[in-house]
């Protein structure tokens, strides 16, 4: 099992001491306690002390070099390695240690284990770019774990750490059990490496690092610790779990992973969800990436949803109507594409309508959740009309589904029993529009808006003012993630506690957005 190592911000070992975070995790199974020596203004050998006497064998002691993102410019090499030889003299769990320190062989570990590390903060757009010193061989032969952390700028440049992981635990993988002690921690820093900091544990790695609820962090992309625990139950994952995630840019808010992660946990089975920020192009992403990921199913998100996905996945026919996916998933060694948008809007709106054959169901919006919703609820028997802004947009989606486009006029005169909003109007931060006023919504019609932030959007108390029956936006922001989540792992996605971590992610946003 690998650890959750956090990085104390603090800038003296008395505030570290003071904090009382910190002092709850120095004796929390599965959690270390980095010590970054060069950030402390009160450093000593006495405080050191102090400090070794609260976080004892629980810690990591690093006295990172200036040329690797240390603060103290003024340490010279050997007043570095005279406090960490004093850490690993009193057995702290690891001593980390620059690749480019000089007479690293000679460090006397004892029962400390020595992570021998490289840091290079300067982003990159290539891997041409990232030079990883050559390798010191007497350096990586005392090291027990070997961490190298870069600054990739674009997801592509972090499949260099992805091949690096995957080698190093194939390498692991086929020595001898009692010869597999050497490890390796790949950290690719920023948003598009965010997920090197959880997948390590996948490819074998021993921990990673993580910040402080509410502090800083020591390096960019670290999430907090209790994200990683709570959302990614990071110290559960092993080598080898099958790996799942989403791909968009951005994807920072996404619920996504916390609706699978909540998922896997409910259901105990393996498998882990992370984002993915993907600024090119997905499907190379997903070709590239996969075969070393273990990656077996994908959700797509704004702005990839419209790539040629048939280029690498094969669309079931609803899909290849719709003109977006969604969803892939790995099967019978192949790519399989679906729109479970669709779907899950069809079945929110036929939760509240029973049935949705022959009702007349409005449109509004004919983009991409317009598209989807159109196609899912017409598949269901439903006659559509298409309500949109730009009226070509309108006929011609219309056209697409075997619709019709209607105008305001039109629809006061025609009997509507449903309205889906697809537009963002009424969306956070505009949370006092509506795209139709009171008075424009059909007496007796059920409408459902598809925009989940607010929980309520004012179409839907307008719409519950007028006596109509209304949906919210999040049951098909949840039906779609329990498709996705069925169709990979072929077992009963456990709707309720989903629900439960959805709802209360949406409330604690809302409530940070007053
Ligand atoms: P999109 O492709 O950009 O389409 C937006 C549509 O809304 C277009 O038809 C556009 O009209 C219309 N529109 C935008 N601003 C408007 C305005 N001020 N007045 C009138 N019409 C306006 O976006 P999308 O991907 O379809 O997403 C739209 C919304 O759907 C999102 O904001 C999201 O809240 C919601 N959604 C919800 C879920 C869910 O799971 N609940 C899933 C996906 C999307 P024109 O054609 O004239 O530009």
């Amino acid at each position: 099992m690998a650890d959750i190592c956090v990085a104390s911000h603090h800038s003296s070992i008395a505030e570290l001491l003071a904090d009382p975070e910190f002092h709850g995790l120095a004796n929390r199974e599965g959690f270390l306690v980095e010590l970054r020596l060069d950030n402390y203004s009160d450093l000593s050998m006495a405080m050191l002390d102090r400090a070794l006497r609260v976080f004892g064998p629980r810690t990591v002691v690093t006295y990172r070099h200036p040329a690797e993102g240390g603060n103290n410019p003024k340490a010279s090499d050997s007043e570095r390695l005279s406090y960490l030889q004093y850490a690993a003299d009193r057995s702290v769990r690891y001593v980390d240690i620059e690749l480019r320190t000089p007479d690293l062989p000679l460090f006397r570990k004892g029962d400390s284990k020595l992570i021998v590390s490289f840091h290079d903060f300067a982003p990159k757009k290539s891997t041409d770019e990232i030079a990883i010193p050559a390798a010191n061989l007497p350096a990586y032969r005392v090291a027990d774990v070997m961490k190298f952390a870069v600054f990739p700028e674009t997801i592509d440049v972090t499949r260099l750490s992805l091949k690096s992981m995957a080698a190093a635990e194939r390498d692991r993988a086929s020595r001898p059990k009692e010869t597999r002690e050497k490890r390796t921690i790949d950290i690719c820093m920023g948003e598009a490496g965010m997920w090197t900091r959880i997948l390590g544990p996948v490819f074998g790695s021993p921990l990673t690092y993580a910040r402080g609820e509410g502090a800083p962090g020591t390096a960019p992309g670290q999430l907090t610790w209790r994200e990683l625990d709570d959302t990614y139950r990071f110290r559960q994952i092993q080598p080898g779990w099958p790996v799942y995630g989403v791909i968009g840019n951005p994807v920072g808010h996404s619920l996504s992973p916390l609706l699978h992660n909540t998922a896997f946990r409910e259901l105990g089975i393996p498998g882990i969800y992370v984002p993915f920020k993907v600024d090119g192009d997905p499907i190379r992403f997903v070709r590239d990436f996969a075969p070393d990921l273990g990656l077996k199913g994908v959700s797509i998100t704004i702005p990839h949803k419209e790539a040629v996905w048939g280029e690498i996945a094969e669309l079931d026919t609803l899909t290849k109507n719709i003109g977006a996916v969604n969803t892939l998933s790995y099967r019978d060694g192949k790519w399989h594409a679906t729109n479970t948008d669709a779907i899950a809007a069809a079945d929110a709106l036929e939760a509240e309508a029973k049935s949705l054959a022959g009702k007349n169901v409005v449109i509004l919006g004919a983009g991409g959740a317009a598209r989807a919703a159109a196609f899912g609820i017409k598949a269901r028997g439903a006659e559509i009309f298409v309500l949109n802004r730009t009226r070509e947009r309108a006929e011609s989606l219309a056209r697409a589904c075997g619709g019709r486009a209607i105008s305001f006029a039109e629809m006061r005169s025609t009997k509507i029993d449903a309205i889906v909003n697809t537009t963002p109007i009424g969306m956070h931060p505009n949370v006092d529009a509506s795209p139709l006023e009171k008075d424009q919504i059909p007496k007796g019609s059920i409408v459902f808006d598809t925009v989940y932030n607010p929980l309520r959007t004012k179409l839907l108390n307008l719409a519950a003012e007028r006596g109509c029956k209304t949906v919210e936006g999040w049951t098909m922001f949840l039906g779609q993630g329990i498709r996705q989540f069925e169709l990979w792992t072929g077992k009963k996605a456990p709707r309720e506690v989903m629900e439960k971590a959805v709802l209360n992610a949406l409330t604690q946003r809302q409530a940070k957005q007053k």
